[in-house]
Formats: C-alpha cells, sequence, structure tokens
C-alpha cells in the first residue's frame, strides 16, 4: 500500500517466495512496519527469474512509483548477492542488513567437512563461535571473538570467514545492526509470516488467475485485521493501570505498541546504577535502534531533576497523531474524532485473554520445544532413546487429535517448576534467533523461459 509506504518508509523487508504458481516463477515481497509496530505490504512483485536485470527492474519500478523510498535506511534481506548488489546500485544511502536467520543458515550451509576438507570438531567449533560472532553486541566485543576464531580455525574457514562476513560485519552483527535503525528487527520473520500466510491461503503451483484471486483475499484480509487494530488505538483505552503521570503522558503521546517498549524502559531505569547517556541520546541498542528514550536516558534525567517526559526524544513515525493523520482508515473521520487531546482515558478491569494467530501460537509453542531439545542434549544415551519415545507418542496422539493424560512418576514431582519458560523477553536481552514459520526452498528451475513480469505495487 502506498500512503502506508509514504508514511513509514524507513525500514523494507525484502524476500522471494516459491512455488506458489505453476510457472514456477519467485513471488517478490517487499514488507514495511508501521507506527504501531504491524506489518504492511509495500509491493509484490512476479519476476521471471533472480537475475541482476530482473531485480534491477523489479527495484527500479518500485523507486520509480514510490518517491518515499529515498526516505527508506535499511533493506533487510538474506545473503543474495544479486539482490544486494541491486539493492546497493538504486539505494545506494540505504544500509543492507542480512537477516539473521539466514546468516546462521548460510554459515551452517557452506561451513561442512565436505566443503572445506575440515574436521567434524573444528567445523562444529567455528559454528559455535560464529553464532557467539553473531550476538556480538559491538565491534570490541567482535574483534575479540574474532581473534579467538583465528586462533583455532583451520585456513579454509578463516579465507571463507575473511571473505564472505569480515569485511560485512556491520550488516550481520547484531549489536551493530541497531546502528542502522532497524526497530529491533534482526530477522525477515515479518515478510515469513505474511508469506506463511499466503501459502496457507494460495495452493502451491496454482495457475495466475487463482493465484491473485486468492492473493486479494489474503491482502483483503490483513487490510481488516490492521484497520481493526488501528481503530483500536482511538476506539478503546487502556486496561491497566498507569504508575505514574509520566507513564500516562508517554501512552498519550505514543501507540499502544510503541508504548509498550517504553514502558520497559522507564520501569527499568531504576536497574541502573549509573548512567553514561545524556538526557537526550545514549549508544545504547534500544536507543539506536527505536530512537526512543531508553533506561539509561530516564536514569540521567532523573538524576538531573529533569522531567522524565519529553517528546522530542521521541522519534514522529512512533506518535499517536502521526499514526492517526497517515493511516488510511482514519481518512473519513475529521480531525477532532482523531485527536489524542481530545480523548478521555477510562481505568478498565483487568484485560481478558484474547486469542492467539497461529503465527503467535506457533512462536510459543517453538519456546517449548527448543527447551525440549535442549534438555535432550544433555541426557545420557539410554534416557534420550526414552525420551524420543513419549515424545512420539504425544506427537502421534496430538496429530491424530487424540487427548493424553501424563502422569508424572511420584518422585519426580519437586521438578515440576524447574523448567518454566519466562514468555515476556526483554528485547534488548533476547539471544536466541527466532524460528521462521516456513523454511523457503530455492527452486527457480525452468523458469527463464517466461517472459513476463509483473508487479504489483498496493
Ligand atoms: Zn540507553
Amino acid at each position: 500500500m502506498k500512503t502506508v509506504f509514504e508514511a513509514f518508509p524507513e525500514i523494507v523487508f525484502a524476500d522471494a517466495t516459491y512455488k506458489l504458481l505453476d510457472s514456477r516463477i519467485p513471488v517478490f515481497v517487499l514488507l514495511v512496519e508501521d507506527g504501531n509496530g504491524q506489518s504492511e505490504i509495500a509491493a509484490i512483485g512476479l519476476l521471471v527469474n533472480e537475475l541482476h536485470e530482473t531485480l534491477k527492474w523489479f527495484f527500479q519500478t518500485f523507486q520509480k512509483n514510490n518517491p518515499a523510498s529515498m526516505n527508506t535506511n535499511v533493506f533487510m534481506t538474506d545473503k543474495d548477492m544479486n539482490e544486494r548488489k541491486v539493492i546497493n546500485d538504486i539505494f545506494p544511502d540505504a544500509k543492507i542488513l542480512i537477516c539473521l536467520f539466514h546468516a546462521l543458515r548460510t554459515f551452517h550451509r557452506e561451513i561442512t567437512c565436505d566443503k572445506l576438507g575440515i574436521t567434524p570438531q573444528e567445523r562444529d567449533q567455528s559454528k559455535v563461535l560464529f553464532e557467539k560472532l553473531c550476538y556480538s553486541d559491538n565491534e570490541e566485543e567482535y574483534q575479540k571473538l574474532y581473534d579467538t576464531l583465528k586462533s583455532f580455525a583451520p585456513a579454509q574457514v578463516m579465507d571463507y570467514f575473511n571473505k564472505n562476513w569480515h569485511p560485512i560485519r556491520n550488516e550481520w552483527v547484531v549489536g551493530m545492526t541497531y546502528n542502522a535503525g532497524n526497530f529491533l528487527n534482526r530477522t525477515n520473520n515479518r515478510l515469513e509470516s505474511f508469506n506463511g500466510k499466503l501459502k496457507s491461503v494460495i495452493d502451491s503451483f496454482s495457475n495466475l488467475q487463482e493465484f491473485f484471486e486468492k492473493l486479494f483475499v489474503v491482502l483483503k484480509c490483513l487490510r481488516i485485521e490492521r484497520d481493526s487494530k488501528a481503530l483500536h488505538i482511538v476506539q478503546k483505552w487502556p486496561t491497566t493501570k498507569f504508575l505514574n503521570a509520566v507513564e500516562e503522558q508517554y501512552f498519550r503521546l505514543l501507540t499502544p505498541y510503541t508504548f509498550d517498549f517504553l514502558k520497559k524502559q522507564l520501569q527499568q531505569k531504576s536497574t541502573i546504577v549509573e548512567s553514561t547517556s545524556t538526557d537526550q541520546s545514549c549508544s545504547c541498542a534500544f536507543f539506536r535502534s527505536m530512537k526512543l528514550p531508553c533506561k539509561h536516558i530516564f536514569k540521567k534525567r532523573e538524576q538531573e531533576s529533569l522531567s522524565l517526559f519529553d517528546p522530542t526524544i521521541c522519534d514522529n513515525r512512533w506518535t499517536r497523531n502521526y499514526y492517526t493523520k497517515s493511516h488510511v482508515v482514519f481518512n473519513t473521520l475529521s480531525n477532532d474524532q482523531v485527536q489524542c487531546s481530545s480523548l478521555s482515558i477510562t481505568h478498565q478491569p483487568e484485560q481478558r485473554t484474547r486469542c492467539l494467530t497461529s503465527h503467535e501460537k506457533f512462536r510459543k509453542a517453538s519456546m517449548y520445544s527448543t527447551k525440549i531439545s535442549e534438555i535432550l542434549s544433555t541426557v545420557s544415551n539410554d534416557q534420550f532413546h526414552r525420551k524420543i519415545e513419549q515424545l512420539k507418542l504425544i506427537i502421534n496422539c496430538w496429530a491424530n487429535n487424540k487427548e493424553l493424560s501424563i502422569k508424572l512418576l511420584e518422585d519426580d514431582i519437586c521438578v515440576l517448576n524447574d523448567y518454566i519458560i519466562e514468555e515476556e523477553v526483554d528485547v534488548e536481552e533476547e539471544v536466541d534467533v527466532e524460528e521462521e514459520v516456513d523454511v523457503e526452498e530455492e527452486d527457480t528451475a525452468d523458469i527463464a523461459n517466461y517472459k513476463e513480469a509483473y508487479l504489483l505495487n498496493i
């Protein structure tokens, strides 16, 4: 949607999805994040292939139809060289970040005993260190880990790493990607989620007519969902009590999505002993990435007896006024109806539990399956096989829609609480790469014969 892109062009997530069309051509999707954290489709292209010239046409057409793209600071992609080179040529001022999931996947695929002639131990050690490098907070931490890598990694691994990863570390080392202002997005999960929805509605290898009919059904559903959340901003008011007047002021200023981040930072300021920030800016990941005041700035302002509420530190894209003025659903409403200042805030009883989307269920379930894998990787061989059999039983029952009850052996009851997973993850401290909903397999065979290409710019 052009209007959404015009208002929120700062970061564009780009990737292709496959096997939707019988002609086997890739469907290229560009997606943005709005001021309330919602994903919006900026463009969809059906490309005959992913060669340089084709991608160039796609991005140039997108640029021509969307002048706001001159304000795009960041593109997030996988590690495809063609795509990255084209984006770099057409948008020379934008930074290109590599999705963390794709970075790890590419490294795992390339660092193998067969490809590099290394031992399994060398391979495993290299992979572990690469993952640590990915999660480095800054250049200093990266350099220390890089020195460690040099101290043990075989020459083949170092050659590969120095050629493909070291020179572009700003594009994939998490702590450094925050400098680009990626709004804490480390992966292309937003895009994977959309592609997952496409695949749940559009049958594999559909013909063009079926594809377009169902594509517009998906887009319509997503728009209804997004518009309903937008209206929620002005129609529904908080169900939680504010701790103080500052919280309430920020709530009035910012979209609900943004306010949740800010509220955490306000509450975490008490954990800061000595702040090294100024009262307006900070070097931490949250401030660099979100362009919002962080816990360090709040601490500093508290120490200097300054008001904790300062709208000038908040990027305009996150404000309610900007959101409502730029959102299509409010176009028919008068300004009086959407001005935050004209609305009163009411405190309501505890929020009801809302239904989770399938993607949210998937992500939540993934946390538990990861925990299970962690536990199983540490048990003895006998225990491992026994527990795998138990898991198979559970999977079989659930897959066949059968219920089962699980009975604890009496002696083990005391350990029940040991494996509770913390579901409220602090974004800054989050360390695990998020799972993708749907892992794409490249399949671009037999596409060279198709001569037409399509671009949707909605
Ligand atoms: Zn900070």
